[in-house]
């Protein structure tokens, strides 16, 4: 047992792909290519997990954690880490794709294997960047008809963004992220993607991505127009504007704007948190952390309040 009442301040890994960029060098990370699409800022997933920077924790990853102190975590259930914090940069378009729900990720994936629901806050878009977000058949044999004739175009719900904005993604969504595009994402922790289009890309290989079609037929959710409207809320204070960006059966997103400060009060058993821009402090008790662009803390489950005060954006999550 600990009685930790640290913020976990963490180091991320950094990956490749072949629509990255060089942007995330914005958030003062060291980039080793110019190449690098996404930070997973706050994982606890095997494919690049966080690793803790300071206190009693320092080296151990979010992963070990979960498994030898989950108290941090509020004692809560379940096999991994329920969430990651992904910070990406489009420089050209992402696969269209869909993700499958808990249960078919369990049945077809592996018992461990969680669906994904994502959703996105756009950081910054360049003049005319799009996303796609949802599909235009009405019935799964339309859908399949579709996507065997290659009728992109008719079949995929172009919608383009600007910064400020947040889409909810559930599992079963039609999506893909275009090029110009920064987006902080809060997700199941999963990376179990079922590619439906990739644009007829060869990769540095000269080889097509695998393309997973019946699995996406599948999973896609009929029709997919229906998708959910954005009921943000938000209360404005004399140092803070705070606005509740969703609220899901798998995670709440907020987005805090700080302007002078502000003191919080536990709101759920942890939090992920994320600086998006400024600078500024974070205050536990009687410990003082400097912040800025680009860091990245979970809030465990002892820290009962906390007070964030200079010029900061940020965004912050709980699981369900
Ligand atoms: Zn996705």
């Amino acid at each position: 047992m600990t009685e930790n009442t640290e913020a976990l301040f963490l180091q991320s890994e950094l990956h490749e792909k072949i629509w990255g960029g060089d942007h995330l060098k914005e958030f003062g990370y060291q980039l080793p290519s110019d190449k690098i699409g996404e930070y997973w800022a706050i994982s606890g997933h095997r494919k690049g997990v966080s690793i803790v920077k300071n206190g009693e924790f320092a080296g151990q990853s979010i992963a070990e954690l979960w498994q030898n102190h989950r108290e941090l975590f509020d004692n809560q259930p379940g096999a991994v880490f329920p969430l990651l914090t992904k910070i990406l940069d489009a420089n050209d378009w992402l696969s269209v794709q869909v993700h499958p729900d808990d249960e078919y990720a369990r049945l077809h994936e592996g018992p461990n294997e969680l669906g994904k629901t994502e959703c996105w806050y756009i950081i910054s878009a360049e003049p005319g960047a799009e996303i796609v977000y949802g599909h235009n058949a009405k019935t799964r044999k339309e859908l399949a008809a579709m996507i065997e004739a290659g009728e992109w175009d008719k079949l995929l719900r172009k919608v383009p963004v600007k910064a400020g904005e947040f889409y909810y993604v559930p599992s079963g969504t039609m999506h893909a992220i275009g090029a110009g595009i920064m987006i902080l994402e809060t997700q199941q922790s999963s990376d179990t993607t079922y590619r439906v289009y990739d644009f007829n890309r060869r990769d540095a290989d000269g080889k097509l991505r695998e393309l997973h079609i019946q699995q996406s037929i599948d999973t896609l959710t009929i029709p997919g127009d229906k998708l959910p409207l954005n009921q943000t809320t938000t209360e404005t204070f004399d140092g803070a504007k705070l606005t509740t960006l969703i609220k899901s059966d798998f995670f709440d997103v907020y987005k805090w704007e700080i302007s002078k400060s502000h003191d919080f009060v536990k709101i759920a058993p942890y939090m992920l948190v994320s600086v998006l821009d400024g600078a500024g402090s974070l205050n536990i008790n009687h410990k003082t952390y400097a912040l800025k662009k680009g860091d990245h803390f979970i809030l465990p489950a002892q820290i009962e309040g906390w007070k964030l005060s200079g010029n900061l954006m940020i965004i912050a999550s709980n699981p369900k």
